[in-house]
């Protein structure tokens, strides 16, 4: 068990220091070693804590010393664990650790994207490598700590046509005809019967394409005068709608990405609340507060809310085009067995580089979680209390991180305010 300092990372989207809810700046102040000075205007947007090269977190040795996270495992790789090493060597995109785990506090929409999976990235990295610079996916988890809302997958096919159909805007962006509007009522009548797959992804490709496609000189313009519109009030789309529109023309003036808010899924997750972004879905962060586990790649596609590059050919093509409602992109948690009081959940997406436990304990509680094959890194996101692994013992406090070691059983004690923690681990399945 190591103590670890994690790296913040200021971006424009981030939560501002003198903010009362800027959780980055919060859990970056618990760790002295860091030598944080929090300043009130400037955006705080991540908290890394693993062995990527760009901000590898330090581990602090047992003389007191510092040490890169990444150096130190490479050279103690036993400490990840031999079958860890085997899988994924101690070389990878993140560093040491096949994964990376973050805090992220968004106060403004991050952009729409998609990332390739491994075939398309290799595929594309050969082809523009100034581009693609990594052959790598980059599939992403969130966990809720506090309200949070993205969008993630395509809407329900009803949803878009009733867009289509109602919103003049959209309809002269989209150039709009009774050959789209037809496409649309075959793949809602389709969906309606549950099968038919080809013709509601087809019809969603065509609709959206010609939004990825259209001119700045057409959408621009439509895309002011629509958030004028709603600015004033409207009962066309339902009030979140018309909300996040006039909200995100704010934040992204005339940008097209604001139009994707027809065609996508908006996703509310409360505490605890987590979804999976597997590759070619289109996604987007808007606000709140989460726990981010990802495999390490800069391969990102994006579709709006950017001033960035567009690569809308790769877009259109690679992305799946399932539609299903917003409650169906969450990701189960079910309780974890390797926990011998049931205090912990997991989050295990269908990748092999990561998944996350949550353990929630009340005042005085304790936990054990068996030991784990592979090397693991725990934050405290609410409470206190007190770990214990391998007879020594670590203070449990709100923004502590920790390095476990592969193969060891890890005690948790809750204080009198109870505690919860996140564990992110990989194991060899
Ligand atoms: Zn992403």
């Amino acid at each position: 068990m190591w103590t670890l300092i994690p790296g913040v990372q200021s971006y424009e989207w981030g939560v501002p220091g003198g903010a009362p809810n800027s959780l980055v700046a919060d859990y970056a102040e618990s760790t002295p070693e860091l030598q944080f000075q929090r300043e009130a205007s400037k955006p705080y947007a991540e908290l890394w804590m693993g062995t990527h090269p760009n901000v590898p977190s330090r581990v602090i040795q047992p003389d007191g010393s510092q040490a890169s996270l990444n150096d130190f495992l490479r050279e103690n790789r036993s400490l990840l664990g031999l079958d860890i090493v085997d899988r994924f060597g101690a070389d990878n995109t993140c560093g040491a650790l096949p994964f990376l785990f973050k805090v992220l506090s968004i106060n403004k929409a991050l952009s729409i994207q998609a990332h390739p999976d491994k075939a398309l990235a290799e595929q594309l990295h050969k082809q523009k490598p100034n581009m693609y610079k990594d052959d790598n996916h980059k599939p992403e988890m969130a966990i809720a700590i506090q309200a949070f809302e993205g969008f993630c997958g395509f809407r329900p096919v009803q949803e878009m046509r009733d867009f289509v159909t109602r919103v003049p805007e959209l309809r002269s962006v989209l150039g709009a005809d009774g050959t789209m509007d037809k496409r649309l009522q075959e793949a809602v009548a389709a969906q309606s019967r549950g099968g038919e797959e080809a013709t509601v992804r087809g019809a969603i490709k065509l609709v959206f394409g010609a939004l990825m496609r259209a001119d700045p000189q057409i959408y621009e313009p439509a895309v002011s005068a629509l958030a004028e519109r709603y600015e004033r009030g409207t009962d066309e789309v339902p009030e979140e709608v018309r909300a996040l529109i006039v909200r995100l023309n704010q934040q992204y003036p005339k940008d097209v990405g604001v139009l994707c808010t027809f065609f996508l899924n908006v996703v509310h997750l409360e505490r605890g609340q987590a979804m999976f972004l597997g590759a070619d879905e289109p996604h987007a962060y808007l606000s709140g507060h989460i726990l981010e586990c990802m495999a390490a790649s800069d391969n990102v596609v994006r579709a709006g809310l950017t001033p960035k590059a567009r690569d809308v050919d790769v877009l259109v093509d690679m992305l799946t085009y399932e539609s299903k409602d917003a409650a169906a992109q969450r990701l189960e948690a079910p309780v974890w067995d390797g926990d011998a009081q049931k205090g912990t959940v997991i989050y295990n997406p269908p990748i092999p580089e990561f998944a996350v436990l949550l353990t929630t304990l009340d005042p005085g509680a304790r936990s054990e979680h068996r030991a784990l094959h592979g090397p693991s890194i725990i934050i405290v996101t609410e409470g206190s209390g007190t770990f214990a692994v391998d007879g020594k013992t670590a203070e449990a406090y709100i923004g502590r991180v920790l390095f476990i070691e592969a193969d060891q059983t890890l005690q948790v004690m809750a204080g009198r305010s109870g505690l919860i923690m996140a564990r992110a681990f990989v194991e060899v399945a």
